[in-house]
């Protein structure tokens, strides 16, 4: 198991019944890039079970944190939601995935579409100053069905502009747009169609997605990321990858 380390659950924040994030202690030797994913699980039966898991804290905190669904019956998730500060938790010593600045091209702006826990990856890049100095501006779209999954919703709104790092950052340049698809809120329906029907683009005041200026990095469900990908396409927009970097990138937020 020298492909892990064992660390220790700092905190736990049970957002809804079906989502809750907590955070744990770092190996020092980790080392990952915003965006990125790795293993993570708890010990059942005597062995690890893991499964992927965005990393959604910054690359230079010394914790890690992680924005979990609870699924029902879930091997992992159903036990998972059980933990609490002090347990121990399994981390792969391997990040990977493809939501990460370096498979992009240079861009003016930098749309980050995720449903649901998809807005993982987000919360690290958001966090990163690299993203800002690279970026003039940073739009985080996060697409839920209720009001009550918007999880981190206080804390980009509030929270993130005051953070001593990227906070003046943040101010300038981030704009963060909820969108709930089944309760009446400020912004309602999929990402995929306020993007094709240009009611995003109205509402942020900014122009229709296109090649010559945006960058956007998805992370959702097969459809959602099938969708998105076919708009994109349809605009010209070419998918990057390590080595080949495009106009755009994409990476499963779970494995349906
Ligand atoms: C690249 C990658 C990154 C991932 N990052 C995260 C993350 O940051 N947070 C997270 O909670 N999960 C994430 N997942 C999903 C995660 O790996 C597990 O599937 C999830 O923790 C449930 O584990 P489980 O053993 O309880 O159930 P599983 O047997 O793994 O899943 C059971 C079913 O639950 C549904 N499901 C699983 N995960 C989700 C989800 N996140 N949202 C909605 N439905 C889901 C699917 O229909 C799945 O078939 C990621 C998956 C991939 C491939």
């Amino acid at each position: 198991m020298s492909h892990l380390s064992q660390e220790r659950v700092l905190s736990v924040h049970h957002w809804n019944e079906r989502l809750f994030s907590f955070t744990t202690t770092r190996d020092s030797g980790l080392r990952f890039r915003s965006g990125q994913f790795l293993m993570m699980g708890i010990e059942v039966d005597g062995r690890p079970l893991l499964r992927a898991y965005s990393v959604a804290s910054a690359h230079y905190e010394d914790h890690l944190e992680f924005y979990s669904i609870k699924v029902p019956n879930g091997p992992l998730t159903s036990r998972l939601a059980r933990i609490r500060p002090g347990d121990a938790v399994y981390v792969s010593r391997k990040p990977t995935g493809t939501l990460v600045l370096a498979n992009l091209l240079p861009g003016r702006r930098l749309y980050l579409l995720g449903t649901g826990t998809g807005l993982a990856p987000f919360m690290s890049l958001i966090h990163d100053p690299e993203v800002y100095e690279l970026f003039d501006e940073v739009v985080v779209v996060h697409g839920v069905r209720t009001v009550s999954e918007l999880g981190y919703s206080d804390y980009i709104r509030n929270d993130l502009p005051a953070n001593e790092l990227v906070g003046e950052e943040v101010r300038a340049k981030l704009r963060y747009y909820p969108t709930v698809t089944r309760e009446p809120f400020e912004n309602q329906g999929r990402i995929t169609h306020l993007i094709g029907n240009g009611r995003l683009a109205a509402d942020l005041g900014m122009p229709a997605l296109a090649p010559d200026d945006d960058r956007v990095m998805i992370c959702g469900s097969t459809a959602m990321l099938r969708d998105m990908a076919s708009l994109l396409e349809e605009r010209g927009f070419r998918e990057g990858s390590s080595g080949d970097a495009g106009h755009y990138v994409i990476e499963r937020a779970f494995v349906s």
